[in-house]
């Protein structure tokens, strides 16, 4: 008898990179994709979608982390919706910034997409993002919502808090680059806010440990190359070629530190897990309310 595959987390980032919003946070480049570069972007995405249509019946979980805003697009709104039919595909995620309407989410199947929604300040308002998290709410759609950690922006996040169904949880990003960003009384408003706070905060020591990612958790890019984790360069295959599955072994990392969500979720040693559950593809922890570590 042989035992059941583990299933796969995969976070999938093709060429797409142009965004409808210019946050000054932004860690992308702020680019304008031609017609011929959506619809490459486009071939790339369908042919992805055909390849975990045929990997089935390995369940399959997956997170779309577009450099920039992919749901403006129809291929990707069109791509969550397909995604959600495939019975071995367990979770269909994508990291957003809500500007797109929400109606295409009538036939979404709600067992499995969510939406990982990030509310920037200077693009919009707290009014209109929170009036958008409660028509998700309504429509009985999984997401999260979460913010970045900018002092300038606490007033707005607050306000955010405020506006938000007291059972959503709301996470908050880090800046850190700079070590000393944060004094007590910002820490002390941000673990308020976010249960979880110190946990993205801290660089978590990886160099040596196991981690998922490799073994159970790998990223696609456009041409199919997969790689562990969006942090580390080196590929480990290429899902279009048939023996990938073998290329995914149980490692460990070898850098230094391990800073972002996406990637130390994959680290064992942190159990976070047991935090998240089934909502760890699109940070939705079991309860917030009483999460700490
Ligand atoms: S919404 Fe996201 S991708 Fe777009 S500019 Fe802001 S941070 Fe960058
Ligand atoms: S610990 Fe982080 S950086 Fe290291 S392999 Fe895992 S996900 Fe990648």
């Amino acid at each position: 008898m042989t035992a059941t595959p583990p299933r796969w987390n995969i976070l999938y980032r093709g060429p797409l990179s142009s965004c409808n919003y210019a946050c000054g946070y932004c860690p992308f480049a702020k680019t304008r994709n031609t017609r011929e570069e959506l619809q490459d972007d486009t071939a790339r995405l369908h042919r992805f979608l055909d390849w975990v249509e045929s990997s089935a019946p390995q369940e399959i979980g997956i997170l779309f982390t577009p450099w920039g805003e992919a749901l403006v697009h129809r291929a990707y709104r069109e791509a969550l919706l397909r995604l959600g039919r495939m019975q071995h595909v367990r979770r269909a995620a994508i990291q957003t910034n809500l500007a797109c309407g929400l109606q295409w989410l009538d036939s979404a199947d709600r067992g499995t997409v969510a939406l990982w929604c990030t509310f920037h300040p200077t693009e919009t308002t707290v009014e209109r993002f929170a009036a958008k998290i409660h028509l998700l709410q309504r429509m009985g759609i999984r997401h999260s919502v979460g913010a970045v950690g900018v002092k300038d922006h606490f007033p707005l996040i607050a306000e955010l808090r405020e506006q938000l169904p007291p059972e959503t949880y709301l996470w908050v990003n880090a800046l850190k680059k700079n070590p000393d960003y944060y004094e007590q009384s910002h820490l002390d408003f941000l673990t308020a806010i976010d249960p979880l706070f110190l946990v993205n905060l801290r660089r978590h020591p990886s160099r040596g440990k196991n981690c998922h990612a490799g073994h159970t958790s790998f990223t696609v890019d456009g041409e199919g190359t997969a790689r562990r984790c969006h942090f580390i360069k080196t590929p480990i295959g290429n899902i279009y070629e048939p023996d990938f599955a073998s290329r995914l072994t149980p490692r460990t990392c070898p850098n230094t530190a391990c800073v972002c969500h996406i990637g130390y979720v994959n680290l064992p040693e942190l159990s976070l897990n047991q935090v998240f559950g089934e909502g760890l593809l699109e940070r939705i922890p079991l309860d917030f309310r009483f999460a700490s570590h």
